[in-house]
């Protein structure tokens, strides 16, 4: 890819996608498509074959479709597996007809089996049943995956996929019921310091286990998967380190200064126990995090109460 190859990231204005054009700028890509421009509703077939004829991207990001915690999932199955299926299935046929040098598709981890070994490996997709509070989305990304080594194996195109462990950061979702675990905390925290409450409601156990990555070093490791991957099988995108619910919400409670405790709401659903990553191949390749879990939790924090309070 060439400084200034012609670039389109899909999803260009949601959470991931924005983070990918901010490290592409940071590497000194200066042909963003995408970038200020509408994007057409990827839900349209004949509307995302009219921008490729229009735009002609040389590479091509597939970070679109909706996504949420595991409350949203669980709402909204359908609305969550028919908009990643029509996007990512559009997104990829087009950048195929269109001639597209390179693709990098963004999956999710929720794609492994609810039983996985840990940490998790390429090799272990498609071994097992799913995790049933996300399946219907996590069957749509499979198909993406999959999607993408069908147009590798029957046309040669370089269509890759990788798989993010769970991303935080400022701009992520700080919805209490339909975002991710540490949005909708920082969110409950600060919204029971400003009740005077002496109590935030935790969902589940607290013991499952997640693997989280600071949103701009995915961009920046999409970035380098785009530059340096050439695997037919999906490259997890992960620092390689988990930590549990519970000591999540502990560490928030104490970037925050909240004096109240954590109350665990088992009637809520745990999800996975684990979700963990096997980094090694990415770290192979010779990608490194710029900043630790924690120092990412305190900016995320800091940018929630600058932005949001
Ligand atoms: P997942 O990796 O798809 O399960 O993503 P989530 O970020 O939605 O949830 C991660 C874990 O955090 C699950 O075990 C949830 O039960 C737990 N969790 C605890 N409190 C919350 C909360 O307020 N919101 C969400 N989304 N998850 C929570």
């Amino acid at each position: 890819m060439e400084k200034n190859s012609k670039i389109f990231v899909a999803g260009s204005d949601n959470f991931i996608g924005s983070s990918i054009v901010r490290a592409l700028t940071r590497h000194g890509y200066t042909n963003i498509t995408g970038e200020g421009i509408k994007e057409p509703d990827l839900r349209d077939k004949e509307a995302v074959k009219q921008f490729f004829k229009d735009t002609k991207p040389e590479y091509v990001f597939s970070a679109a479709g909706e996504i949420g915690g595991i409350g949203a999932n669980q709402e909204t199955p359908a609305f969550f597996m028919l908009d990643n299926l029509l996007t990512e299935s559009h997104i990829i046929s087009e950048a195929h007809n269109s001639g597209v040098k390179k693709l990098i598709y963004l999956a999710s981890s929720c794609t492994y089996p609810k039983e996985s070994n840990q940490p998790m490996k390429p090799e272990y997709l498609m071994t097992g049943p799913l995790e049933p509070t996300s399946e219907f989305y996590a069957t749509a990304k499979l198909t993406g995956i999959k999607l993408c080594e069908a147009y590798m194996q029957q046309y040669g195109d370089s269509f890759h996929s990788v798989i993010p462990a769970n991303p935080f950061g400022p701009g992520d979702s700080f919805d209490a019921e339909n975002g991710h675990v540490i949005g909708a905390l920082i969110r409950k925290i600060h919204t029971a310091q400003q009740s005077r409450s002496d109590s935030i409601t935790v969902w589940g156990t607290g013991k499952p286990r997640r693997d989280f990555i600071f949103i701009d070093d995915l961009g920046d490791a999409c970035v380098f998967a785009m530059e340096n991957y050439t695997g037919s099988s999906p490259l997890n995108l992960s620092v390689g380190e988990d930590v549990s619910i519970r000591d999540l919400a502990n560490i928030l409670i104490n970037l925050s200064g909240f004096q109240g405790q954590a109350n665990y709401d088992l009637s809520k659903q745990d999800g996975m126990a684990i979700k963990l990553l096997d980094g090694s191949e990415l770290k192979n390749l010779g990608w490194r995090p710029s900043i630790s879990i924690e120092d990412g939790l305190d900016q995320t924090n800091k940018w929630f109460v600058e932005n949001h309070l």
